[in-house]
């Protein structure tokens, strides 16, 4: 992905009173940064601000222009929530997502005023935002569904042009399927994630990233017959075999993730770390 360069306008007006600012963190994960969104004029809510970095942080208010009265967040990875705190004490705004969920890569600092559940709106003069739980990714995901627009706002639920990496225990390949059907089935104008540019054929956008873990289920399911008794570390070069060896230890987590899910379909067993069919 690229495009991040000094030509690069401090921020984009997508839609009436819809605007992104990129963060200033791109790198193989996270493509050109993480996309921040700002809704509304009068009275803004800022989705996602990113990492901790203090230059980001100010643009957010500059260019907001207005009082940042809400904070949302899609999930607490530490690419998505950690500036939140900073700008919430900033401007008084009240934070609203789903607390970090146990283990590695969560950002605890995440402490919403307001806990989301699936549904819950945040109703202002100018936009109206539903939280849509998704949990997958990250067990705390929200998609939000901006209804001026009918876009959705996918977090790193569904990306632009890239999968994203499903770590368990937080990260769960079954739940983020029938996420991804969910997301669909709310039939929206156009996806905007949390890293890239926006996405104008949803249902296609979403089949492709079903298809493809799919098809990687598959070749995880083929591998185990091939190959019973390994771990999931010894199975990924039978599995990604199209992946460069430096993204070993991602490919073993998503690996692990499809395990997890064809065990819990009753077409994989474990014991010991060694995995054979069923
Ligand atoms: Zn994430």
């Amino acid at each position: 992905m690229t495009g991040f360069g000094p030509k690069m306008p401090p921020y984009s007006e997508l839609a009436p009173g819809v605007r992104r600012i990129v963060a200033p963190n791109p790198s193989m994960m996270t493509g050109p940064g993480t996309n921040t969104y700002l809704f509304g004029d009068d009275e803004v809510a800022v989705l996602d601000p990113g990492p901790v970095i203090e230059s980001h942080v100010e643009k957010i208010q500059q260019i907001a222009d207005a009082p940042i009265r809400w904070i949302l967040a899609t999930h607490t990875h530490p690419d998505h929530s950690p500036a939140a705190a900073l700008l919430a004490g900033e401007t008084g705004a009240e934070l609203l997502g789903m607390p970090a969920g146990e283990g590695p890569h969560q950002d605890a600092t995440f402490e919403p005023d307001r806990v989301l559940e699936d549904g819950d709106e945040l109703v202002t003069d100018e936009f109206v935002i539903a939280a849509v739980h998704t949990p997958g990714h990250a067990s705390n995901h929200f998609c939000y569904r901006h209804a001026q627009t009918n876009w959705v706002f996918t977090g790193d639920h569904v990306i632009d042009g890239s999968t994203v990496v499903i770590d368990p225990p937080d990260g769960n390949m079954s739940h983020y399927l029938q996420s991804l059907r969910r997301v669909k089935d709310l039939g929206c104008d156009a996806i905007a994630p949390g890293h890239g540019e926006i996405i104008n054929d949803p249902d296609r956008a979403i089949d492709w990233i079903i298809d493809h873990r799919l098809e990687r289920e598959a070749k995880v399911a083929a591998a185990l017959a091939a190959n019973p008794n390994l771990t999931a570390r010894e199975l990924v070069p039978h599995v990604y075999t199209d992946v460069d060896k430096t993204l070993y230890g991602w490919a073993e987590r998503s690996l692990l993730a499809h395990l997890l899910k064809l065990e819990d379909d009753g077409a994989a067993k474990c014991a010991a770390e060694r995995w054979v069919g069923a």
